[in-house]
């Protein structure tokens, strides 16, 4: 029998939570943060795991272990440190959002409701739910995209959702049904790791599923289609930046504290910020980068002047322009695509002409 949106009769829940939970503790994946659970570790993966995968937060995760081991450490260091150990994760604000609430509790007794948790910094109901259940053992169902599918597909709801936020408020009756309040951590994280190891957005493994008895949409060949959201309309964007080295230093741009993104990170500057007109810049090699951030897809078109060109650029540098020598670029702070491009780029200058 299929769960419902509306109601389910206690035996049916019982039922989907023995079956859920069984799978969850024969199968899940082995990760750092579930070794041994406690209450910084929980707050350190919930914020890198957000709009991330689980394998490229990995490496991140056991080097901000290192560093930072506990709320105290983390506290204490600078933000200029902590930027560099996020550096290439991206959504720069989790990281300063991280370190004040490092801050706030440093010294006090962690909250240990969900209310609570989602007073401090950069902390919204999913992650407020999500750590006091598991690290406080608290009663209170986690809803995010991932959730949102797999109950829309279970209960076979076919009805279209505006967006994604819609959606949530109309599954979170049904996910708190579920809830078990004997094992609300355990609970939660097996319904995330189906979400995120068999009830795939595309070709969910409906075949290996512990629950697709209870399942509408899976068995019925439909579970693809599921949720119905509105996609947001894309937005496209193009920038003209430049690659400028003079006397071993590279033009580096600083993003303001007001860059609601990345206040304080580095990039490669755009052709205003350089004071270069892009007309000139025709004339000049160029290679184009392109990435999406959110909704925005961006094309980066990246030109080449020559060392010995004549563009005007700030000689002595500026707050926001910065010559940054070419030995100390690795240990400054750029945003993930910066990084990648600007190796890139002094790699193919060392390497010899043929
Ligand atoms: Fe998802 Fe398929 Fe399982 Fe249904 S049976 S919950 S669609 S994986």
């Amino acid at each position: 029998m299929a769960l419902n949106f509306d109601s389910n009769p206690r035996e049916l829940i019982d039922k989907f939570r023995l079956h859920l939970h069984r799978w969850y503790r024969k199968e899940h994946r082995r990760l750092p943060w579930r070794n041994r659970p406690d209450v910084y570790q929980t707050v350190v993966s919930e914020f890198m795991c957000q709009q991330t995968q689980i394998t490229t937060v990995l490496p991140y995760f056991e080097r901000w272990m290192i560093s930072f081991p506990d709320f105290a450490t983390l506290a204490r260091a600078s933000e200029e440190e902590v930027l560099k150990h996020w550096e290439g994760l991206g959504y720069y604000r989790r990281a300063r959002y991280l370190h004040a609430v490092a801050r706030k509790l440093n010294g006090m007794n962690p909250p240990r409701t969900a209310p609570e948790w989602a007073k401090l910094p950069g902390i919204g109901p999913y992650t407020a739910a999500a750590i006091a259940s598991i690290a406080f053992g608290r009663a209170v169902a986690c809803v995010d995209g991932n959730v949102v599918r797999i109950l829309s597909r279970l209960a076979g709801v076919e009805q279209p959702f505006t967006n994604g936020g819609a959606a949530v408020k109309a599954f979170t009756p049904l996910a708190d049904s579920l809830m078990d309040d004997d094992n609300p951590g355990t609970h939660n994280q097996a319904m995330m790791e189906l979400g995120a190891t068999v009830c795939l957005r595309k070709k969910p493994l409906c075949m290996l599923c512990p629950v697709q008895s209870f399942c509408r949409a899976g068995p019925g060949g439909y579970a693809d289609r599921l949720p119905r959201i509105q996609r947001e309309t894309t937005i496209k964007q193009e920038v003209d930046r430049v690659w400028i080295i003079r006397r071993g230093r590279l033009l580096l741009h600083r993003l303001p504290e007001e860059s609601s993104r990345m206040a304080r990170l580095h990039e490669l500057p755009t052709a205003a910020e350089a004071g270069v007109a892009p007309t000139s810049l025709k004339q000049y090699p160029c290679k184009i980068r392109r990435r999406s951030i959110t909704r925005y897809r961006i094309t980066e078109r990246i030109w080449f002047p020559p060392d010995n060109a004549k563009v005007t650029v700030p000689i002595k540098g500026t707050d926001a322009c910065q010559w940054v020598p070419l030995d100390q670029v690795e240990a400054i702070t750029l945003s993930g695509p910066h990084r990648r491009w600007v190796k890139e780029f002094l790699a193919e200058r060392a390497a010899p002409t043929l």
